[in-house]
């Protein structure tokens, strides 16, 4: 199985549950040997999540566990920020201040809307609009250059699987490889995240297919994250994930340290 989870909240999130103790143990009881913690950094000001992240304790726990887990389980020091354009330069800025191991931009928002809550919406989506508007989005993510990984691939999919399925067509795969190839001119992994894939039927992403492209595409740096939010969630569905990097013909996966790649071959 797939011995690292490079995406995991802990209670230095506004929506971790599980401290960084508890999530390291639950990491080396689900056979672990390699974490990245990537905690929330938000830019909206409207957002009560906003300035949550306090940095330095943050980077003091890593640090303590670090030593604590010494020789049993490599803890990397991430980020997961959240990107709109609307932001302008602010998260460039912000994250310079932060050195990490590991950084992934996320695109949570459309048009406006935040992804996750159109989930039982009343009324008709315009669906082609808002992949239009989400697609745009991580575009200008990638050409930022802040971020190692650009998270959930694609999003708008990955929350709402069957409604946006119909929508992966003739428009949608030219598009989606213009920015696929975009990331592999510039070195940016996908990841695959697995959150919610087991218990509310969220779809991978990238999945299959998005991979699959990307690798064809020359794409060679996918990093694997359970997105997890409490000890329980570590590494769930890496089965899936597995297969998925596996199928798409990567021989490894990728691990970060000071920003540099390196490889982390898939066990035959
Ligand atoms: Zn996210
Ligand atoms: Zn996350």
């Amino acid at each position: 199985m797939l011995a690292v989870d490079y995406h995991l909240h802990s209670t230095h999130s506004k929506d971790g549950r599980s401290t960084v103790a508890e999530m390291c143990e639950a990491a080396l009881a689900s056979g672990l040997r390699e974490i990245c913690f990537t905690e929330h950094i938000d830019f909206d000001r409207q957002d009560p999540d906003y300035g949550f992240l306090d940095w330095p304790a943050y980077a003091a726990s890593v640090a303590e566990a670090r030593s604590r887990f010494a020789g049993r389980l490599v803890i990397r020091l991430g980020l997961e920020f959240d990107f709109r354009r609307q932001y302008g330069g602010e998260p460039g800025e912000v994250l310079a201040r932060m050195p990490c191991d590991f950084l992934i931009g996320s695109v949570h928002s459309a048009a406006g809307c935040h992804i996750y809550r159109l989930h039982g919406r009343e009324g008709p989506l315009d669906v082609r609009a808002l992949q239009a508007e989400y697609l745009a989005e991580v575009e200008a993510l990638v050409a930022s250059g802040w971020a190692a990984a650009v998270g959930h691939f694609d999003y708008l999919y990955k929350q709402l699987p069957a409604l946006v399925a119909p929508y992966r067509d003739g428009w949608y795969w030219p598009r989606a490889e213009q920015i696929l190839a975009r990331c592999v001119a510039a070195g940016v992994a996908l990841e695959v995240n697995t959150h919610h894939v087991l218990d509310r039927g969220l779809a991978l992403a990238a999945d299959a297919e998005i991979l699959r492209r990307y690798r064809a595409l020359g794409g060679r740096r996918v990093t694997v994250g359970s997105d997890a939010h409490r000890a329980g969630q570590v590494a769930e569905g890496f089965q899936a994930a597995e297969q998925a990097v596996r199928d798409a013909g990567f021989p490894a996966v990728t691990g970060y340290e000071q920003g540099r790649p390196y490889d982390i071959p898939l066990a035959t």
